[in-house]
């Protein structure tokens, strides 16, 4: 690594309650189920995971109630090396939890929003400092918008580069589009994107992500493929989060953005032979280790 990247993440904390069932209950139905665990998630936090093992020095930037959840997520964070002073504790609300329901063929979410709706533009601007001090920035689409755009302004504002990951989909404002300086979308957020008007100067900035087909990005105008490495797939969850933190370490830490999308390629690659999302996520270790 050619220097320690201090990478901000703004984004979503929730805690995962995961039910595996043989039978899907029907409407109005009740069914014995198998297995139940709990797994920290939330897209921010994912992300800040993966670009954490991989070496960032990472400062998370969100919100979780005060409940038992809570002190669980912020605890999992802290044992990664993530600085949590940014995660607000918020009064008389919940944490965010994903109810996710799997069977062989099918699974069922539902994922109350809780804390992660009170990360507020007033929220962002008490840690514009962390946000001016670091080399990037990198959101997702699990927090208000309102808040990713007031976020860009500080990152602007300072000349920070922004990734934003656009997901789950939203209609992007203008000030998203125009003010990021990456967007990750997979090739269902790519197809909802299409909808709006993209003009080349927002088309260049797209790194598009293409599960087992790999990555499209632009270099100097130039739209640039690279193949994915063929690996024996435990679960794909978290690959997109391995994808851009990895990304979001390599260019904070100064790569050119070829190299970054290689590494990141790789990261993603490793990040799928595992099981669970943040479970899987590699170190530079291991990485390097897998591209050599
Ligand atoms: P998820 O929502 O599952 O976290 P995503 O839909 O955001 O992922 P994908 O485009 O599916 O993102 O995957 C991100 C990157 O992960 C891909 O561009 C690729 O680098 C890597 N990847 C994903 N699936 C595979 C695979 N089967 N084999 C190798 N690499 C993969």
């Amino acid at each position: 690594m050619k220097k320690i990247p201090a990478v901000c993440v703004i984004g979503s904390l929730n805690m995962d309650l995961t039910m595996t069932t043989k039978k899907m209950p029907k409407q109005g139905e009740t069914v014995i189920g198998e297995h139940f665990e709990t797994y920290p998630g939330g897209k921010g936090a994912n992300q800040a995971v993966a670009a954490a093992r991989l070496g960032a020095n990472v400062t998370m930037i969100g919100a979780v109630g005060t409940d038992a959840f809570g002190d669980s997520l912020l605890k999992s964070l802290s044992q990664e090396g993530i600085n949590v002073e940014g995660i607000s504790k918020i009064s008389d609300v919940a944490t965010g939890v994903a109810s996710i329901i799997m069977s062989d063929h099918d699974n069922r979410i539902i994922v109350a929003s809780g804390a992660n709706a009170f990360v507020t533009p007033e929220l962002v601007e008490q840690y514009h400092e962390q946000i001016r001090d670091s080399d990037i920035v990198l959101v997702q689409l699990e927090t208000p918008l309102e808040a990713i755009v007031r976020t860009i302004e500080i990152a602007n504002e300072h000349s920070i580069p922004v990734i934003v990951n656009p997901a789950p989909f939203q209609e992007l404002p203008e000030a998203i589009l125009t003010g990021s300086t990456f967007l990750t979308p997979n090739e269902i957020e790519l197809e909802a994107m299409k909808q709006e008007t993209i003009s080349n100067s927002i088309r260049e900035k797209i790194i598009l992500t293409k599960g087992a087909d790999g990555v499209q990005f632009f270099e100097n105008g130039r739209s640039k493929d690279v193949k994915s490495y063929q690996v024996k797939v435990a679960d794909t969850t978290g690959a997109g989060d391995t994808f851009n933190g990895a990304l979001a370490t390599q260019l904070g830490s100064g790569f050119p953005l070829t190299d970054a999308v290689h590494y990141a390629n790789a990261a993603a690659a490793l990040s799928v032979t595992k099981l669970g999302a943040q479970g899987g996520m590699p170190t530079n270790v291991e990485v390097k280790q897998f591209i050599i």
